[in-house]
């Protein structure tokens, strides 16, 4: 048994719609972007996207909507901020 454990790279980012994800990628910034997981991290954790555009030089803000919607990371977004408070109704 000499099978190596490396198989998992990329860690909790999956892809929901890998068919969608692969047209969104080729005209995305993000997606090209070295630093994308901070992008994508910031745009999580409530960052103004406007604050992002400039921080990673995206050029337009329209690029980190596409981009979150593309990777579902408005329900992620979405889910940690309901973690924090309780109830809405
Ligand atoms: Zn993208």
């Amino acid at each position: 048994m000499t099978k190596p454990k490396n198989s998992l790279v990329g860690g909790e980012l999956r892809a929901p719609h890998p068919a969608n994800l692969g047209r969104h990628a080729a005209e995305c910034k993000i997606c090209a972007h070295p630093q994308r997981e901070e992008v994508e991290r910031d745009f999580i954790n409530w960052r103004s996207p406007a604050a992002i555009t400039k921080q990673y030089a995206l050029g337009n803000r329209a690029s980190v909507y596409r981009h979150a919607h593309a990777l579902e990371l408005f329900s992620k977004r979405q889910r940690k901020y309901q973690g924090r408070s309780g109830k809405d109704h």
